[in-house]
């Protein structure tokens, strides 16, 4: 049996690794936004980059991609993204399980 990971006080557990183009969904008060807002509603992003905490906040993770429209023609999205968001270390292992 697989032992479980390391989950010791004051440590982050591995983040699991999110290849670039996955949709996440995230679920309210799985994310929040750079300010510290919890989301309530659901996001769904297409990443580009995950990685990186945000200042001070253990357990979270920079989450930078597109919003799925960015895809359709006439929204034409030339930037490298355009949404970050914060979102839990743990929502992101049931988030790529979806
Ligand atoms: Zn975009």
């Amino acid at each position: 049996m697989i032992g479980h990971p390391d989950r010791g006080v004051g440590r982050v557990r591995a983040l699991p690794a999110v290849p670039s183009d996955t949709t996440l969904s995230l679920r309210a008060g799985e994310w929040a936004t750079g300010g510290n807002v919890v989301g309530v509603t659901q996001v769904d992003v297409r990443t580009v980059r995950v990685g990186g905490s945000p200042e001070g906040v253990a357990g979270w993770v920079w989450v930078r991609g597109h919003n799925l429209e960015c895809r359709w023609p006439w929204v034409a999205c030339a930037r490298e993204w355009c949404v970050r968001v914060a979102v839990r270390a743990e929502a992101l292992y049931d988030a790529l399980a979806r």
